[in-house]
């Protein structure tokens, strides 16, 4: 229960509201220890409540230690302006009982416009790291009273490119804040090295094993054999898939445009998010995307990332993602809240070895499917290729942790011949090494 948090009257009767009763396990384990001034260090996956997990101690503290005369002292920072939107839209329902205020710093965004609203003095900032480091630099953004930092999705924060926008943003904070770190993954290298120079006393709470992610979605595969053929199966899908609300994934911008014409073609409404599109047309997009009155939305990984859509229950990966953080980040769409989802990714004979990689990394197998009528003649590599594939892969390994692989000795078939020996002063010629069986 969300009382026995002690949470602000005002917040609970927002939650109420809302029909929160129990707390997700992120909430439960992050907001003690956020209520308790830790700096936090969370890996979770998106649908799993993060973020109700931050903003509800962060909303708690503000309402029981106001500031007079009043001051900027929360920064939230995320890697896309529909996420900042969306965490935004999440600060005002929880606050909806108090007087609490908040601003948004999205880039495509009219600058002056957001200076303004940062000179009223807003409680809370959320924003995305490149347009705050502008205003960080114009001085229209003051970093002295920050109590508390905020970065949520840091992983794709750092993948995006955002690592010296996001120290820069660290840096002009004072050092006696409290610093929330939200992660979908445990990340690489340069989430290690921000966690270092950020954070280096917070708690580490790992909400999330990556095999157990999405327990409420079913993952499948359907073979494909080339492009035309996916587009067939995705239309397929579309006529006869049961779903309320579906996502299409594509790698590249023009694919997506070039998917969102085709379905539009097929009197499909549809709409289509990728970073070419202006800010106006993200945000119609997205809206009628979330009302229901439109039920297909072809996107790209970046201007994606996060949305919390409720009742999106089909995610259709059109091309496979390029990795396993991306893939999860792409199926966090559905299934959320513990709702049963579907994702299915079309594999082309060029994706079967990231597919299986990616299956590595969640640890997890996913369904094979085929559609009725569209079956594609590619099914896998052979059998006995993978077969091979698995024993040479073994053999590679022991190689690098034990040394070399001794040759199996081959039996002469005739009498070996008499050994060498040097006639004139010439020494006799070396035989061929066995040839590596792994070289080739
Ligand atoms: P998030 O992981 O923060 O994007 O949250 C995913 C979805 O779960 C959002 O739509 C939240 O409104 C919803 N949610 C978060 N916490 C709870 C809760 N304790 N009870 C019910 N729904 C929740």
């Amino acid at each position: 229960m969300f009382s026995s948090f002690h949470l602000h009257e005002r917040l609970l009767k927002a939650l109420s509201e809302l029909a929160f009763t129990e707390p997700t396990p992120v909430q439960a384990q992050a907001i003690p220890a956020a209520m308790a001034g830790h700096n936090l260090l969370v890996t979770a996956q998106t649908g799993s409540g993060k973020t109700a997990a931050f903003l509800l101690p962060t909303l708690h503290r503000l309402l029981t230690h106001p500031a007079t005369p009043a001051q900027t002292r929360v920064w939230i920072v995320l890697p896309t302006r529909e996420l900042a939107r969306q965490t935004l839209e999440q600060v005002e329902q929880f606050a909806k009982f108090t007087f609490l205020k908040a601003c948004l710093l999205g880039g495509g965004e009219d600058f002056r416009v957001q200076a303004s609203q940062l000179r009223r003095v807003p409680d809370i900032v959320v924003g995305t790291p490149g347009r705050m480091v502008e205003h960080l630099e114009t001085g229209s953004l003051l970093p002295a009273q920050v109590d508390i930092l905020i970065l949520d999705e840091a992983d794709r924060m750092l993948d995006m490119g955002f690592a010296e926008a996001v120290e820069k943003i660290a840096k002009a904070c004072s050092a006696r804040r409290q610093t929330l770190l939200f992660s979908a993954t445990r990340g690489g290298a340069a989430l290690k090295g921000l966690r270092d120079t950020i954070l280096p006393d917070a708690q580490d709470l790992q909400l999330n094993a990556v095999h157990e992610l999405n327990a409420e979605t079913r993952q499948q595969v359907i073979t494909s054999d080339h492009t035309s053929h996916k587009d067939q199966q995705l239309l397929w899908l579309l006529q006869n898939e049961t779903f309320a609300k579906a996502i299409i994934f594509a790698n590249k911008r023009t694919e997506a445009e070039r998917l969102f014409r085709m379905l539009s073609q097929r009197e499909l409404k549809v709409y289509v998010l990728h970073g070419d599109k202006d800010q106006k047309e993200r945000n119609r997009a997205l809206a009628s995307f979330r009302t229901g009155q439109d039920k297909v939305m072809v996107a790209t990984d970046v201007a994606a990332r996060g949305l919390d859509i409720e009742g999106l229950d089909l995610v259709v990966n059109y091309d496979i993602p390029r990795s396993g953080s991306d893939y999860l980040h792409r199926i966090g769409r559905t299934g959320r809240g513990g709702e049963a989802g579907l994702a299915i990714s079309f594999v082309t004979p060029n994706d079967w070895n990231l597919m299986c990689s990616i299956e590595r990394y969640l640890k997890q197998a996913f369904e094979r499917r085929n559609l009725q009528g569209l079956k594609a003649r590619y099914q896998g590599p052979p059998k006995n290729a993978a077969k091979k594939k698995k024993q040479q892969a073994r053999k590679v390994e022991k190689q690098t942790r034990g040394g070399p692989v001794k040759p199996k000795s081959i039996k002469p078939k005739t009498k070996p011949a008499p050994a060498a020996v040097a006639i004139d002063g010439f020494a006799p010629m070396k035989r061929k090494a066995a040839k590596d069986p792994n070289q080739y």
